[in-house]
């Protein structure tokens, strides 16, 4: 643990200026509109970019301010958030775009994203890392972002194996360009992505790799922390109508794929049902064993007419639901 080395002004500048040449050409970076920035942060907290992006031009073009979603139904947004995962995200990005369209005088911002770190911070879904990210980007604040990656090129950077989370905090302010604040936290996220990989970076493209005190051996950096997965144990039953619809349930939004609709997967009984199959789902952090069983109802619902995980759907798949 401790402080970080600061790394001098003209090789910080060394960073921006390949990050001017070699950006990655992200749709969302065409554009200044808080929202629809906003929008693609929440998207990539959890999915990847290349995902990300189909997910984005989707929900931005039927959602393209907050007022548009707040007037929409919840489950029109998780219709669109299928296959993206950690459907909480979509749960509180509408909370979100409630809270912002509502007037001033009711506590809301009349539909603009708020500007400063600690009105985002005050948002549903918004953590440290969005709101810096949202307030640099779109409102050119000067606060650097702190995540994963960023940890990794300081690690790597100061040859500090285990840095606190404070001091990567003030490594990353330390590395703003004045002025373009927004550009240098996405010169470092490009760097983590697609230079300073976790595993095998690289080092020969890296525009500060002058000032890298760990690049004889970067996998050292951060030291890797042990965290095994817990494994969690479901049944899920699948009961089948005459023409092969199953029973389908809306999730509480308590529960795990809250707001979204699934076969019954708690609380039931398997007398009389006939078990098909296991499915395991595998999460950042854990790992979801569903035993499938397949058994009979009276009525089912269209499975393509309502919002599903990908785990839901493939239950009903090896059930052989229609
Ligand atoms: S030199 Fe290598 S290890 Fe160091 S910051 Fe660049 S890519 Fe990462």
């Amino acid at each position: 643990m401790g402080s970080l080395k600061m790394i001098e002004h003209p090789l910080r500048k060394s960073l921006i200026d390949w990050y001017d040449k070699e950006k990655r050409d992200l749709p969302w970076r065409k554009t200044n509109d808080p929202w629809l920035i906003l929008l693609s942060e929440v998207i990539l907290q959890q999915t990847q970019v290349s995902r990300g992006i189909e997910y984005w031009k989707k929900i931005s073009n039927r959602f393209p301010t907050p007022k548009a979603l707040s007037a929409a139904d919840q489950e029109e947004l998780l219709t669109l958030w299928q296959g993206a995962g950690y459907y909480a995200r979509a749960r509180r990005l509408h909370a979100l775009a409630v809270q912002v369209s509502k007037p001033f005088n009711e506590g809301g911002f009349d539909g603009s994203i708020p500007d400063s770190i600690e009105q985002l911070l005050q948002l549903p879904g918004i953590g440290a890392y969005t709101a810096a990210a949202v307030a640099s980007i779109a409102f050119n604040r000067p606060v650097g972002v702190v995540d994963g990656n960023v940890r990794r090129v300081a690690a790597r950077q100061t040859g500090n194996p285990n840095p606190a989370q404070d001091s990567v905090r003030t490594w990353s302010n330390s590395m703003l360009i004045p002025g373009r604040p927004g550009d240098s936290n996405q010169a470092m996220m490009d760097l983590g992505a697609v230079i300073c990989k976790p595993k095998a970076p690289k080092c020969e493209l890296c525009p500060i790799i002058n000032t890298c005190e760990g690049k004889a051996d970067p996998s050292a950096y951060p030291a890797p922390v042990k965290r095994k997965k817990s494994i969690e144990n479901f049944d899920a039953a699948v009961l089948l109508d005459s023409v092969g619809w199953p029973r389908l349930i809306k999730r509480e939004k308590t529960e795990r794929f809250g707001g979204m609709w699934g076969p019954p997967m708690s609380n039931i009984s398997t007398d009389g049902l006939i078990s098909v199959g296991q499915i395991v789902h595998q999460l950042t952090h854990r790992e979801l064993r569903v035993e499938v069983w397949k058994g009979q109802c009276s009525k089912g619902v269209d499975p393509s007419s309502v919002p599903m995980s990908n785990l839901d759907r493939k239950i009903l798949e090896i059930a052989g639901a229609m």
